[in-house]
């Protein structure tokens, strides 16, 4: 397997521990490599991974967005989102996908059991590309209701156009005003990451069986998380939606379908 993950910054990524344990796994060949590049080299260093015949690559940010006019096509989640996460490579061709959305679903799915969203209600935090992810997933699942709030308003209500009737806009001033209402808490911001403020949530009035799950995973528990399992209430870390987003990948890029283990969860933890 040749391939590997575009972004800048991409050196504290845990892609490569991760694929590089599935290659073992599988005696499987190759390397997973980091390039870090900026805006204007993106399009050479694609062109140059292409007649080095790579099987593809993972991209992150800045680059979901500016990969797409190089590929041929992407994915429906790709489409709706706008952010490819996933690119490869067949006969010279770039075919693009986004496995977050799919990463953050499957991990839900794990980690809750009799998973069903028909009927829930979820309130996400942030705007930014993850919360795509996050509300595109939700969508696929059925939920009949999402309470969006953002820092800068604007965002949360760009993506309200984008997702439909069923996502509503609540101000960042007012985000715990839903509690009494919401199944699942999601935070997508940065906020509570290591080097991060934290995030200020009032978790007062939440049911009983709220599910409060944070897409951070550096630090693994964060405040939020804490402060939800103080009160008894069900967390999901964010380490899951990294390991489920990674596997559809190689996959791709192998034709071999992994598992996510524990072990291989300890092994990214380290
Ligand atoms: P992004 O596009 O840069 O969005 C960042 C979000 O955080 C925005 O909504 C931003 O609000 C908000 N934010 C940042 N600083 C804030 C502050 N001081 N107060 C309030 N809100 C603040 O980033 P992203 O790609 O969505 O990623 C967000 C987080 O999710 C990151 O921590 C990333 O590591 C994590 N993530 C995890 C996974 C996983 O697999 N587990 C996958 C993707 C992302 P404004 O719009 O107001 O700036």
């Amino acid at each position: 397997m040749k391939a590997g993950l575009i972004g800048h910054p991409v050196a504290q990524s845990k892609s490569p521990i991760i694929h590089e344990y599935w290659m073992k796994q599988f005696n499987i060949e190759g390397k997973y490599e980091l390039f870090d590049v900026e805006d204007m080299h993106l399009e050479a260093l694609v062109k140059q991974l292409v007649t080095q015949g790579y099987d593809g690559f993972n991209v992150t940010v800045p680059h979901k967005e500016n990969i797409i006019p190089l590929c041929k096509t992407i994915d429906s989640n790709a489409k709706k989102i706008g952010a490819v996460n996933m690119v490869h490579i067949q006969d010279g061709a770039l075919y693009g996908y986004n496995t977050d959305v799919a990463g953050f679903i499957q991990n839900l799915k794990q980690s809750i059991i009799d998973f069903n969203m028909t009927g829930k209600t979820a309130l996400v935090l942030g705007a930014g590309g993850a919360a795509r992810a996050v509300i595109q997933g939700l969508k696929n699942e059925g939920i009949n209701k999402i309470y969006l709030t953002n820092r800068t308003r604007e965002k949360a209500d760009i993506l309200q156009q984008n997702f439909g009737s069923n996502v509503e806009v609540i101000d960042w001033d007012e985000r715990e005003s839903k509690n009494n209402e919401i199944n699942l808490l999601v935070n997508t911001t940065s906020l509570g990451m290591v080097n991060k403020p934290s995030l200020i949530f009032d978790l007062n009035g939440l049911k009983k069986d709220a599910i409060v799950h944070d897409i951070i995973y550096n630090p693994l528990m964060t405040d939020l998380l804490r402060q939800a399992e103080e009160r008894g209430l069900k967390v999901i870390t964010g380490i899951g939606m990294l390991l489920y987003q990674a596997a559809p990948s190689f996959a791709l890029w192998t034709g071999i379908t992994p598992s996510v283990t524990l072990d291989l969860t300890n092994l990214v933890l380290r």
